[in-house]
């Protein structure tokens, strides 16, 4: 009889824990996606990579910035790491004030300053993670470097040591969008360029007609890939590009019937084909 009370004392109080969260699931998550690349999820808000070559390691994109990717990553690589993010935005350059270096487009470098705030960090992680955001005390502070935001343009490699990385320039979802192809594996990284739905009705994108020309440019290059590795969601293959292609065509005919479409950042319209789903501003075409 005292046992049993002795074991329910004991389920109350690992049960008053649990609720009281003194074990949070942690902030990051890791998965090996293929031969030394591996996805982080961002609690969820988005995709980090992490690609290992022989002698560095690259992290392409880094968060929201709401805990501290920098240790994390070393937990994953003893290689030294290079820091490239894909775009400004501030659920992929969240993270900039945790490392020295970070290499981006220079169209996308005044944005992602923008980001190098703590409260912005906090505004971005809440609208984001909805309720289950980090609370002010909880959001990670490490004393921000000062980062030296470093350019890329198209064409560049990064030879990681047996594993060559290609810039390829992405305008569209913002002016400096970059993707990033691994040219012996045939994986291109693709920060918010190829997601299943891409949003191109924010101020900043490049109008539509631009956004199709970057598609049709990946297009013409699809040899050189099998596997997309977006920024949200999961792997795809690289045909995927031929429904965003034909889903802006039909938008930009007139020939697709464009639905409302409603976010945190704002309403546009919608249109959608095969895969792939475009919100566009009809003002921007
Ligand atoms: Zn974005």
């Amino acid at each position: 009889m005292k046992r049993n009370f002795l074991i329910l004392i004991g389920l109350i109080i690992t049960g008053l824990l649990y609720v009281s969260g003194q074990n949070p699931a942690p902030w990051f998550t890791a998965k090996e996606v293929a031969n030394k690349v591996w996805v982080i999820s961002d609690h969820g808000s988005d995709n980090i990579y992490l690609v290992e070559g022989d002698d560095t390691a690259m992290l392409i994109d880094n968060g929201l910035g709401a805990a501290d990717l920098r240790s994390y990553v070393k937990t994953l690589t003893k290689k030294p790491v290079i820091v490239v993010i894909t775009h400004g935005h501030p659920d992929h350059a969240g993270s900039n004030y945790q490392f020295e270096k970070v290499y981006i487009h220079p169209a996308d470098a005044e944005a992602a300053k923008a980001m190098n705030r703590p409260e912005r960090r906090a505004a971005s992680s809440k609208t984001m993670q909805g309720g289950d955001a980090p609370s002010e005390n909880e959001l990670y502070k490490a004393e921000p470097l000062d980062t030296k935001l470093i350019a890329v343009s198209d064409g560049h490699v990064f030879d990681l040591g047996g594993r060559r990385m290609q810039v390829m320039e992405t305008p569209g979802h913002t002016p400096g969008g970059i993707c990033l192809l691994d040219i012996r594996n045939k994986i291109l990284f693709t920060g918010d360029n190829n997601n299943t739905l891409v949003w191109l009705f924010l101020e900043n994108c490049t109008p539509l007609h631009k956004c199709l020309e970057t598609l049709e440019k990946q297009q013409s290059r699809i040899a050189e890939f099998n596997t997309l590795m977006p920024g949200h969601g999961a792997p795809m293959s690289s045909d995927f590009i031929n429904d965003q292609i034909a889903c802006v065509k039909a938008i930009l005919a007139g020939t697709c019937e464009a639905k409302e479409y409603k976010s945190f950042a704002g309403n546009s319209k919608i249109c959608a084909f095969g895969q792939a789903s475009v919100a566009f501003n009809p003002d921007n075409l």
